[in-house]
């Protein structure tokens, strides 16, 4: 059975531990270069990157963990975590440490005040119909050419500015969204990111 672990320094780790429980996998949390040796696969939750990013670096996960996106490692981020995995912040802190792997413009807290969070269907390709949770996230601002775009938010008359914003993306073995599935007890994006790590493994 494969591994999969769970960044655990801040943010909704046990809601991913358990989504992925649920996935059919060994769900284990990482805290420690160690652990991070131990796993085929990782999630990288939502939570406050510039909190995890400063623990990363606290905690000596940084370097190994670039390491292993490089090796080819799959990954996925929900909302902070994607914007962990982006090549490039707008909006971000100057000190915030980037993993990146994801060749994407990646904009924090995107969505603005006035809608701080908010709650979509989003048509997502493979899976269909997602209902997204976003929670001060971020939104993808520009992809590059090996990235493919997975889902955007709805262009329905209210949605304003964030209409047809791309919100899930993958590139290679990396997965990205803006949103939360670990919240909302659909397991879909975590079966296709435990499939990732099966067909990788
Ligand atoms: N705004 C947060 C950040 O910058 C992300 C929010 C979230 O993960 N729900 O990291």
């Amino acid at each position: 059975m494969s591994t999969v672990g769970v960044l655990a320094l801040q943010g909704d780790v046990r809601e991913h531990l358990v989504s992925l429980a649920e996935a059919d996998v060994l769900a284990r949390p990482v805290r420690r270069p160690e652990e991070l040796a131990e796993v085929d696969g990782l999630v990288l939750p939502g939570g406050e990157s510039t909190a995890i990013s400063r623990l990363l670096a606290t905690f000596e996960l940084l370097e190994p963990l670039r390491a292993r996106l490089k090796e080819g490692m799959p990954a996925y981020g929900s909302c902070a975590g994607m914007i962990l995995l982006a090549d490039r912040v707008l909006d971000g802190r100057p000190d915030q440490h980037q993993l990146g792997g994801l060749d994407i413009v990646v904009r924090r807290n995107a969505f603005g005040r006035q809608v701080d969070s908010f709650e979509a269907e989003v048509d997502f390709t493979g899976l269909g119909a997602v209902h997204a949770v976003f929670i001060r996230a971020p939104w993808v601002e520009s992809a590059g050419p090996d990235v493919e775009v997975l889902a955007r938010v709805p262009e329905t008359a209210d949605a304003g500015e964030a209409a047809g914003r791309i919100v899930a993306v993958r590139q290679g073995n990396v997965l990205a969204t803006s949103f939360h599935p670990e919240l909302t007890g659909d397991g879909n994006v975590h079966r296709l990111f435990v499939d990732m790590v099966r067909a990788a493994g």
